[in-house]
């Protein structure tokens, strides 16, 4: 297993390298005022971390390229070291799903999956099928907006500052490599291949939201079931904070402080938007949610500044946010009112906010300026 470093704080780190998270939890408590640090006992593995005067333990760690956080509630007079524990497992579990499902890892099973395109069916892992199946049922439910084989041509894209486009010819050669369809699962093998030489599978738009409901699901087998889990804009929340409702905030697109929020109980939002990975180029902006019909980058002028969904978990809100985000807001928003297991916040280009009729009872729009 690979390691990763944990942070356990009272207050959330600033300046994280990917940038402010776009979902965070508000009120953040401005200086928490420790209640209880109980000495570390000497047989403990994990020192007992703080518990903040809300009832709260906070910890963050840098995985699958942005920050990880979990808010873990247990009580003025909880167990603060069974806790941190629990914590430390969880973010294992996200650091595990990172290693077996990205793309950017060689040696990954998916890159292995990726490489054996148009070869035999292969073996795979529970996690790695378990994806692929939801991301092909989700492929179809979206019309093919969110497509995991797009990353045939997102391959040939990379969204950092100083970066450049592709060459059409190459994107137009490789667009026939883009179709969930032929993503081949046989369930009662647990077997799988991609049936076109060339293919490739990018799980970026589903695998953050994967690990946050692997690490929630942890988190609630070892009895702590009171918890917000946060990945680089991909939440869920479970419970409640001491029997009070956790309030999630959506993020400004431009700026800081929030446009709202909502409060949420066993349910995941997750925020994307284009302001979070981009390049300039020839006085163009490139962002980098690609639409699968076309392998270029969604057109700013009529995308999203920023979609919020709402989902029973992670890994659904996660993939739907970016199908939502490639529909764009009013194809997006029809989408949304259409499919009952889906609610969204979508700020379109103009700045106005679209709250789905499922979330309009609840979400509480910020003071002007906040
Ligand atoms: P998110 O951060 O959830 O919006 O996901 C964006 C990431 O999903 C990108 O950075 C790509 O790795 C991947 N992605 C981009 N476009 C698509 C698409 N149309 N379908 C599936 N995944 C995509
Ligand atoms: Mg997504």
């Amino acid at each position: 297993m690979r390691r990763f470093a944990l942070l356990f704080a009272l207050v959330a780190c600033e300046g994280a390298p990917s940038g402010p998270a776009p979902t965070r939890v508000v009120p953040p408590p401005p200086d928490p005022e420790v209640v209880e640090a109980k000495p570390p006992a000497a047989a403990q593995e994990v020192d007992a971390p703080p518990i903040r005067k809300d009832g709260t333990i906070y910890a963050e760690s840098e995985l699958m390229g942005t920050r990880f956080s979990i808010n873990l509630w247990v009580g003025a007079d909880g167990d603060a070291s069974a806790g941190g524990e629990a914590i430390h497992a969880a973010i294992a579990e996200v650091d595990r799903i990172e290693g077996l499902a990205s793309e950017w890892i060689a040696q990954s099973e998916l890159s292995r999956f990726s490489d054996g395109a148009g070869g035999p069916m292969m073996e795979l892992s529970p996690d790695l099928f378990a994806l692929l199946r939801r991301s092909r049922e989700l492929a179809e439910a979206s019309d093919g907006a969110f497509d995991p084989t797009f990353y045939a041509i997102g391959d040939l894209w990379k969204f950092e500052p100083g970066s450049r486009p592709p060459a059409p010819e190459e994107i137009e050669a490789r667009l026939a490599l883009i179709g969930w369809e032929r993503i081949e699962l046989d369930p009662e093998s647990r077997r799988g291949r991609l049936q076109t030489p060339g293919m490739k599978v990018g799980l970026g738009a589903i695998a953050k939201g994967y690990a946050v409901d692997r690490a929630a699901k942890l988190l609630r087998d070892r009895g702590f079931a009171d918890h917000i889990v946060e990945g680089g804009g991909d939440t869920y929340v479970s419970g409640s904070k001491g029997g009070q409702a956790w309030v999630v905030g959506i993020q400004r697109p431009d700026g800081p402080g929030t446009v709202g929020a909502l409060p949420l109980r066993d349910r995941a939002l997750v925020t994307s938007g284009g302001y979070q990975r981009f390049f300039e180029f020839d006085g163009k902006r490139y962002a980098h949610i690609i639409d699968p019909r076309t392998g270029w980058p969604l057109d700013e002028a009529e995308s999203a500044l920023s979609v919020s969904v709402v989902a029973a978990d992670a890994t659904d809100a996660d993939a739907y946010c970016t199908a939502v985000a490639v529909m764009g807001p009013t194809r997006g928003m029809a989408f949304v009112e259409a499919t009952p297991a889906v609610e969204a916040v979508i700020i379109d280009h103009s700045g106005e906010v679209r709250v789905s009729t499922g979330l309009r009872e609840i979400f509480v729009t910020a003071p002007a300026g906040k």
